[in-house]
């Protein structure tokens, strides 16, 4: 089942290049964003809902999805963790740049190649159809802000230490994310989470439709060139590496986002560029580069 998020906050299936609306078998549907968490409810509970949902989804009313606005695939998760170096070719590639940009010390380059996991803002959530805006302030500096195109998990078991061979039991689904990243000296942290900075969507493939998320094809094209092209049989540690690892210091509640990391190809992006971004099985994402420039209040 294809989840998604559209218009007023309704909960939606894809299918095909049509939605249909399924709201009436989510318990505790709320149309305000900041209500009472229904989404991570529906993730958590999502066995004892789908009888429900797929027969609303069979009979349900109707749209196309160009006639809909598509929000974040997901609905204030409770964590947004990102794996870093995690494909080896983009590691590689990597120090190259920090090389050209002459960013870092010798010592944080050596920390750049290893893997880890860190934390990006929520607030940086944006849908599959957003502008990413690059703050104005650094593309004066001469800053680059670069695309980072990932395979992104929804957790959907809460659980610590969780065992690689038991992880992917904790999956709820899969869906694709950008991690943009600007490429200054500053904490992962901070850096990747300026608002827009992670479109997530269209929408979540729950995990009965993607048995083996390490074989599926990532691509990222900008203004229709390839820029990513790759697979995630690449990933240096799997999906069920990943959850294992994270799940070592930290509980992993329904609703938790991983995005995987990024796969080699990673580049400038700028205001007035177009990325169109997509994983098999999941969908697409079309996200317009443009200039974060007044203040917000
Ligand atoms: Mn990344």
């Amino acid at each position: 089942m294809k989840l998604a998020i559209f218009d007023e906050q309704r909960c939606g299936v894809i299918d095909g290049h049509e939605i249909v609306d399924v709201t009436a078998a989510v318990p505790h549907h709320d149309p305000d964003p900041f209500g009472a968490g229904w989404w991570v409810r529906l993730v958590r509970d999502f066995d004892s809902l789908r009888g429900a949902l797929e027969e609303l989804a069979a009979a349900g009313p109707r749209q196309r999805l160009a006639d809909v606005r598509l929000h974040p695939a997901v609905l204030n998760p409770p964590k947004l963790l990102a794996a870093a170096a995690n494909y080896a070719a983009h590691v590689e590639e990597g120090l190259a740049h920090v090389e050209r940009l002459q960013y870092l010390d010798a010592g944080s380059v050596e920390w750049m190649k290893n893997f880890g996991v860190f934390l990006k803002s929520t607030s940086s959530i944006v849908g599959p159809d957003d502008d990413v805006l690059i703050p104005a302030d650094r593309l004066e500096a001469g800053i680059e802000t670069h695309h980072e195109s990932e395979l992104a998990v929804v957790i959907g078991r809460e659980g610590r230490d969780i065992a690689e061979a038991d992880a992917l039991d904790h999956v709820f689904g899969y869906t694709l994310g950008l991690d943009i990243s600007l490429r200054e000296p500053t904490d992962r942290s901070f850096r990747k989470s300026f608002d827009t900075f992670t479109p997530i969507g269209p929408c979540v493939t729950t995990a009965d439709e993607i048995p083996d998320p390490g074989k599926l094809q990532i691509r990222l094209d900008l203004d229709g060139h390839v820029r990513q092209d790759c697979n995630t049989a690449d990933l240096l540690v799997s999906v069920p590496g990943i959850i294992a690892y994270a799940s070592q210091a930290m509980t992993l509640y329904p609703g938790d986002v991983i995005l995987t990391g990024a796969p080699p190809g990673v580049g400038l992006i700028e205001p007035g560029q177009l990325m169109t971004t997509s994983i098999e099985g999941i969908g697409t994402m079309r996200n317009a580069i443009r200039v974060r420039s007044a203040a917000r209040a």
